[in-house]
């Protein structure tokens, strides 16, 4: 199937005379006729037992979003934080390391940055235009992964995934990628070398701002034998001896995500989540080209305003990755500008206030067209040193078009232009 019918068909099929549209499945639990059938459930998890680390409806998103991402297994989580942080915990114990490239999102720079440190484990920034030589000269005998963007957020640089894959496989490490942006409709992450991909489900895969989730899913291609994760192929005794690659074999990240991580934590969406974000997903190929039409329109506008010291759009020829683009990204680069205006952040507040469509809310990739001052918003957490390695100004401005007639787009944003004049320079 293709994505479109992907979209529409995966991960459920009514029985003959069932609901033709994926039920909500509001259950804690699930009954058996035996104890030992339930005893059971607790050497291999065969079936659904209880709905704080698996559920028939958010199972049946998770089948949808790997088959749509070419895994071959995936587990939702409650948020994308929380599916950045068990990609992480899946690989790392306190006295360990990982590489995380610093253009990323800020609210992952404080997880990994600050939080994770308190936890013993290390987070490792590298800058994803440097050389092969000097990302690899950071990697330490502790280094258990590489993570990064495949379109960053809010910089919206383009990661070279295939040349980042080599580096990780060539050094025994898998590479996490955070496919938020672009949706598997626009890149497939695991086509170019990573090995687990994840998503904040909030933005474009629900696109109506109507739940908060996150998801991770496996390739199946990394070897968790080779000598570096000895917690995949040991017996794990806090799940009865279970040895996920010889038990879960290909789809052993993910198994082990849900039966030591999700079971602790628990950070698994409600049903209710699972079957709003899989109506947005059925209509994600045909936003996600939308999306991209639009920006590309609004994004040329602001090229020939002239308000603009910086107009980062990865579809636009004059643009950095606009070379990365055209491999990563070829049927689209979404719907998300960043802009740096001339004036900085006072000029940055007035075009922001003078919006009257485009609303001002801490959100993004989203079906209405938003707007978001980072440096006083997602990105506050940060100090001056990490804002420009992420490469925020006080001038930019995350410009997130959404699908309403690009016309009234283009309005709006001449509206708030005759805002910034009229504010003294
Ligand atoms: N990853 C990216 C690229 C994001 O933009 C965000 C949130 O904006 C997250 C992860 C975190 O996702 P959530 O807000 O769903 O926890």
């Amino acid at each position: 199937m293709k994505d479109a019918t992907k979209c529409l068909h995966s991960g459920y099929t009514p029985e003959n005379g069932g609901p033709g549209v994926m039920p909500i499945v509001q259950s804690t639990t699930y009954a058996f006729n035996t104890t030992k059938e339930v005893g059971d459930l607790f050497d291999m998890p065969t079936a659904h037992m209880y709905s704080r680390f698996s559920n028939p409806t958010t199972d049946a998103v998770e089948k949808k979003i790997a088959e749509l991402e070419g895994g071959v297994a995936a587990m939702c989580t409650s948020s994308g934080q929380a599916a950045s942080l068990l990609s992480i915990l899946n690989l790392c114990s306190a006295g360990e390391s990982f590489l995380c490239s610093t253009v990323i999102y800020g609210g992952t720079v404080n997880l990994f940055a600050v939080t994770l440190k308190r936890f013993g484990i290390e987070c490792i920034f590298f800058d994803p235009d440097s050389s092969d030589e000097e990302i690899e000269a950071l990697i330490k005998p502790n280094t258990r992964c590489v993570f990064g963007e495949t379109l960053a957020n809010p910089k919206l640089a383009v990661m070279d995934i295939e040349r980042i894959a080599n580096l990780a496989h060539r050094n025994g490490m898998p590479l996490i990628i955070d496919n938020t942006f672009p949706t598997p409709i626009l890149c497939k992450p695991i086509s170019f070398g990573a090995d687990v991909v994840i998503h904040s489900t909030t933005k474009y895969m629900d696109g109506h701002a109507l739940q908060v989730g996150g998801v991770i899913v496996d390739s199946g291609n990394f070897n968790w034998e080779n000598g570096k994760y000895p917690d995949f192929c040991t017996p794990d005794e806090s799940y009865h001896g279970v040895v996920y690659t010889r038990d879960f074999g290909k789809a052993a990240f993910i198994a082990k995500a849900r039966m030591q991580l999700m079971r602790d934590f628990g950070c698994y969406p409600a049903a209710h989540s699972s079957f709003l974000l899989n109506i947005g997903i059925e209509t994600l190929p045909i936003r996600m080209k939308q999306y991209s039409e639009n920006a590309m329109t609004v994004a040329k506008f602001f090229e020939e305003s002239g308000y603009f010291e910086t107009v980062s759009y990865p579809g636009l020829k004059s643009d950095k990755y606009y070379d990365l683009a055209q491999k990563y990204l070829k049927d689209g680069t979404a719907g998300v500008i960043s802009l740096t205006i001339k004036g900085g952040r006072k000029k940055a507040i007035a075009f922001m206030d003078g919006l009257k469509l485009a609303r001002n809310e801490v959100h993004v990739a989203d079906i209405r067209t938003c707007v978001l001052h980072p440096a006083s918003a997602t990105h506050r957490q940060l100090t001056d040193e990490q804002l420009v390695a992420a490469g925020i100004n006080p001038g930019l401005i995350r410009f997130s078009v959404g699908l309403e007639d690009v016309n009234d787009i283009l309005e709006d944003i001449k509206g708030a232009f005759a805002a910034v004049d009229a504010v003294e320079d």
